[in-house]
């Protein structure tokens, strides 16, 4: 850098500064691409997953993405456990699914199959599971961008195969 001039180094700040702007609008520019091509509609799930990729600054390798979604289920798991544990606001009691032997069909078996679930969710424990769930969304989003993946078309797809398969789907 001794042969460079101070206006010369200037001149190359101001190239290296705008080079990464030219870095960060091509990847944002190709998001919105991505959209407009597949035909996406601006549905909410996809402004979230433009919002994620603007705003998803220190962790953007794989590694930390997907590190950080598990973190992000395991602070999930940890809320609920909370709500039953340290609030008490709901309670859990797990036991064997009683299912009657004289029902009529598979669909039926709905009304009998407990989530072993009692009471309500307090609006503490509720703002908790809330922000765990969002912190989940917001790492599966980036996943999805680290991929090219769009949110629309996998729920798109979910629920084509829902509509086809039904309660065979995930039995
Ligand atoms: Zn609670």
């Amino acid at each position: 850098m001794a042969f460079f001039t101070y206006s010369d180094k200037f001149y190359l700040i101001f190239v290296q500064i705008n080079l990464t702007s030219y870095k960060r609008d091509k990847y944002n520019f190709s998001v919105k691409l991505r959209r407009e091509v597949n035909g996406m509609q601006n549905s909410q799930f996809s402004k979230f997953q433009e919002s994620v990729d603007e705003n998803l600054i220190r962790h953007r390798s794989i590694l930390d993405i997907t590190s950080k979604l598990q973190e992000a289920n395991a602070r999930l798991n940890r809320a609920i456990a909370k709500a039953v544990t340290s609030c008490g606001c709901v309670t859990i009691k797990g036991e064997l699914q009683s299912i009657p032997d004289n029902i009529s069909s598979y669909h039926d078996m709905k009304d009998y199959m407990s989530n072993h679930l009692a009471g309500d969710l307090c609006s503490s424990c509720k703002d908790a599971i809330e922000n765990e769930l969002g912190r989940c969304l917001f790492y599966m989003s980036a996943l999805l961008n680290v991929f090219g993946l769009e949110f629309d078309n996998i729920i798109k797809k979910e629920q084509s195969r829902i509509d086809t398969f039904g309660i065979y789907r995930l039995s």
